[in-house]
């Protein structure tokens, strides 16, 4: 996933410099300069989107082991309350926020084939 240095680390840091792009690896902090924005932008969607994101879960085709490891991944509760919540056969609002960790969060739902729905819509992911 992370091709200029040759840690395989996912997470990177971006920062704008003027019309280039600064590509930080979080692990041995080796940079890259790039005004290839196109592959920066493929590799890193949420960049330049500041939008403030909501996720809900769906809960009507999960499985509630998976339904309640994500639950516990997302907020702080119990399996119990989990539990209550998977039974109320409820949309429930798990994560507001954005960028990088929005993305992240998206990514992670889909491995798990969790299907939910983003408010407002999102372009670059959504539910598989
Ligand atoms: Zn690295």
């Amino acid at each position: 996933m992370n091709t200029f240095c040759g840690c395989n680390n996912p997470d990177i840091e971006t920062k704008e410099e003027g019309m280039s792009v600064v590509v930080s690896c979080t692990n041995c902090g080796q940079s890259v300069v790039t005004t290839n924005t196109d592959m920066i932008l493929e590799q890193n969607p949420w960049l330049g989107d500041d939008t403030e994101y909501e996720i809900y879960l769906d809960n009507n085709e999960i499985e509630k082991k998976v339904y309640i490891e994500i639950m516990k991944n997302f907020m702080v509760i119990t399996s119990s309350n989990a539990l209550k919540l998977y039974k109320n056969k409820q949309r429930v609002l798990i994560y507001t926020g954005k960028g990088q960790e929005f993305y992240k969060k998206c990514k992670y739902l889909n491995k798990e084939n969790a299907k939910y729905e983003t408010k407002p819509e999102c372009n670059y992911i959504k539910s598989t």
